[in-house]
């Protein structure tokens, strides 16, 4: 039966792990990773988290099926946070909200419900993207293309070659679009080119569909979500995936959800019913735990402040890493300008570092990061910081 099965390629993330995991120098450092670590080197355990567990410890509760999409008070707390919970979308029930399995499993309800709606539309990701939006698209069924983004010589975005790309799709094509913390570059668009994205979207015809896995490690809780208010008054139907796992710190709990916003309650019921038959014949029902465990939190008040000073904690941790990286490069002799680090945002910077100089790091001194030249500056620390900065130097000066 499986003879003919071929051996599919490993996962370049995933296979860096497994090189760093089999490395024997001491002084290994892994920022291939998308994970934040604390300033011990330690995936952090959230006080809000461990209090919200304690809390659902006192009082224990049998595991039942939960409904198809999910604890209602968890997607109520989602659509809190992504529209605002006094907005008119959430008020006048225009958001259909479904529990996902992360943000992965987000992505991946609204790619089949697209499937049905519009089999022949083909899907745009940023030049470049998290590795796993073509994948995930291409397996939904869809044709998979790039719009401009990364702009390798000015170390930024592209921005007009990027609306000239979307300008150029055709109506119905699906856009995906990094609502913040660009993965894999750090670069984000500024609120007006934000604008000019969005009145393309618009004049064109364009779905959107926003990936927001790292609200509130960018600029703040609000100021992250900002771009989904700029779709909002632009009156748009667009989708937007949330993940929790980095913003809770709950990798494993597979925590998320997937929003479509549409132009009226009547219209989010149906579209509703058809997201409950993607989950329905893939998985049934979601899990319990992590979402009780973020419900418990965004809605009880003290939890909540808890969580946002804890969010905050790590967010000035990262821009603090990001400064000192460039403080420690210089001091270690690198010349050219590296401003642009502490310009890019959330857990990832495209350090500028070419594939072969990526390997001399990984093989010559134990630091493991990404071909393309992404480095996880949430794996930083001030143990590893200075190792790290004289490594790069060293490969930087040649
Ligand atoms: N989208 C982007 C841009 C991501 O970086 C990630 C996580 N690396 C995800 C989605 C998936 O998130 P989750 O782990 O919650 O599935």
């Amino acid at each position: 039966l499986f003879a003919a099965v071929e051996m599919a390629p490993r996962d370049p993330i995933l296979g860096l792990n497994e090189q760093f995991n089999a490395d024997t120098n001491p002084k290994k450092v892994n920022l291939g990773v998308g994970v934040y670590y604390d300033e011990n080197g330690k995936l952090p355990l959230l006080r809000c988290v461990a209090e919200a567990e304690r809390q659902m410890l006192e009082a224990p509760k049998a595991r039942g099926y939960l409904p198809i999409d999910g604890i209602a008070a968890y997607d109520l707390a989602v659509q809190g946070l992504v529209f605002g919970a006094d907005s008119e979308v959430v008020k006048g029930k225009r958001v259909a909200t479904v529990q996902a399995l992360g943000g992965t499993g987000g992505l991946k309800i609204g790619a089949d419900f697209l499937k049905r709606l519009n089999p022949s539309a083909r899907v745009l990701i940023s030049d470049p993207s998290w590795e796993n939006h073509r994948a995930l698209f291409t397996n939904a069924g869809f044709q998979v293309g790039t719009y401009a983004y990364y702009d390798a010589e000015n170390r930024g975005i592209k921005a007009e070659a990027m609306l000239a790309d979307l300008q150029e799709a055709k109506a119905g094509t699906v856009v995906v679009l990094h609502a913040c913390c660009h993965n894999p570059t750090g670069y984000d668009l500024t609120p007006a080119q934000w604008t000019q994205v969005v009145e393309v979207v618009k004049a064109r015809g364009l779905v959107p569909f926003l990936d927001m896995a790292y609200q509130g490690f960018g600029e703040g809780i609000a100021e992250d979500g900002a771009v989904i208010q700029q779709f909002l008054a632009a009156g748009l139907d667009f989708f937007v995936s949330t993940s929790f796992s980095k913003s809770f710190s709950l990798y494993g709990e597979r925590v998320g959800a997937l929003s479509v916003v549409c132009a009226s309650s009547e219209e989010a019921g149906r579209v509703l019913s058809q997201l409950k038959i993607v989950i329905r014949t893939n998985y049934s029902n979601p899990p319990t735990h992590g979402a009780q465990v973020v419900a418990t939190v965004l809605s009880t008040p003290a939890l909540r402040s808890l969580w946002e000073e804890e969010l905050a904690g790590m967010r000035t941790r990262i821009r603090a890493m990001r400064e000192a990286l460039v403080t420690e490069l210089k001091a270690a002799g690198v010349e050219q300008d590296l401003s642009f680090v502490t310009r890019q945002k959330g857990m990832f910077s495209y350090s500028g570092l070419n594939a072969t100089q990526m390997q001399r790091l990984r093989g010559e001194f134990g630091i493991y990061g990404v071909d393309s030249g992404r480095i996880c500056v949430a794996a930083l620390n001030p143990g590893n910081l200075k190792a790290v900065a004289a490594a790069m130097a060293a490969v930087i000066k040649g």
